[in-house]
């Protein structure tokens, strides 16, 4: 009987509804992220919200703290679900190396343990905006990464514009749920400001009510602990909100943003502040790549879509013009990928192959 995709995959991924819903191989970390968010929430509708009721003048303001505290929980967890369940932008491993180059020059091959084997260069150049980008050739999905792909040495993977490998979601950030993991993070955020701004209101009540500080912690010591529970994780997650936001507005992943640092490169996908927040924000969810439910030999019948895939061996013109063709459709998302940057093209084969 056929299999089904999730059941062959080669990445650490886990699965659940029989490859519906996809994770990382730390998702049991989401367990601990799931109690850091609702035990909190607990505390505070149980001995905050429901004395507050009794605070307020009018008890509808009352019960609106409640029912803000419940929609806002809500929210951050659905957004927890989708940034973790989902394909991030998994590129589909390739079945075997690209057949391009062997066309190219046979030069590139070394002799390996006594043994003549092809040497594919590591790296390649495309233009982005008019500006060359290094691509690599990832040796385990045997593709060349198209540019802002990373492997994940977590899940094992390549992503589409790879941002980090997040432990407390247990899955990779990538193309598919960065802006999930952007309002996740936010939202996060305002839920530790509204906590805290509320316990501490109720704390005001409280030592209107009985004259001290020390008296209305008696009274009320959950107040006090998720204050100082969401004054600490919002250093967390407002700063990581802080974070993203300058990374959204200049158009930089996590893992670029220590790279051009490193480097002091620029960065060729800034398109100004507007443009790079409509990226993120405005564009439509492109469709995985994989479907991991279905079955494998059907997945596995298509051609790798956004991979730079094996080209055909032949006329270098005609063979040029593929090159072009695929780049284009592999760059959708990257408006100009203009043309590969053929020119040092074997000449690089010749000095990666040896030079590495
Ligand atoms: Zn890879
Ligand atoms: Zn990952």
């Amino acid at each position: 009987m056929a299999q089904r995709v999730y059941q062959v995959w080669k990445g650490k991924n886990k699965f659940l509804l029989k490859g519906r819903l996809i994770f990382g191989p730390d998702a049991s970390s989401l367990i601990v992220t799931l109690m850091l968010i609702l035990i909190p929430v607990i505390i505070f509708c149980t001995f905050v919200a429901r004395n507050l009721i009794k605070e307020f003048a009018a008890q509808t303001a009352g019960y609106a703290v409640y029912l803000v505290a419940i929609i806002f929980t809500i929210q951050v967890l659905v957004l927890l679900l989708l940034t973790s369940a989902r394909d991030p932008g998994i590129v589909p491993r390739s079945p075997h190396p690209p057949e391009d180059v062997s066309g190219y020059d046979s030069s590139a091959s070394v002799e390996v343990g006594g043994a003549q084997s092809l040497q594919l260069p590591r790296t390649k150049e495309v233009f982005v905006n008019g500006l060359p980008v290094r691509i690599k050739y990832c040796e385990t999905c045997m593709i060349y990464r198209p540019p802002r792909c990373s492997h994940c040495s977590v899940c094992d993977n390549c992503v589409e514009r790879f941002d980090h490998h997040c432990p407390w979601v247990g899955q990779c950030i990538g193309k598919r749920n960065y802006r999930c993991f952007f309002l996740f993070v936010s939202s996060s955020a305002l839920l530790c400001v509204f906590v805290f701004s509320m316990s501490a209101l109720y704390m005001k009540f409280l030592i209107n009510d009985y004259g001290t500080v020390w008296e209305a912690v008696k009274v009320s010591p959950a107040s006090m602990v998720l204050m100082g529970y969401c004054f600490v994780l919002f250093w967390f997650v407002g700063g990581l909100t802080g974070f993203h936001t300058y990374l959204i507005t200049t158009n930089q992943t996590t893992y670029e943003n220590f790279r051009y640092r490193a480097q002091n490169s620029i960065n060729v996908y800034d398109r100004g502040c507007g443009n790079n927040f409509a990226e993120v924000f405005c564009r439509r969810r492109e469709s995985s790549k994989i479907n991991f439910h279905g079955l494998e030999n059907e997945e596995l019948s298509k051609p790798p879509k956004g991979s730079i895939p094996a080209m055909p061996i032949g006329n270098p013109d005609e063979t040029r013009r593929v090159k072009v063709e695929h780049s284009l459709e592999m760059g959708n998302d990257l408006l100009n990928i203009s043309q590969w940057h053929d020119s040092q093209e074997a000449a690089d084969i010749r000095t990666r192959a040896t030079g590495g």
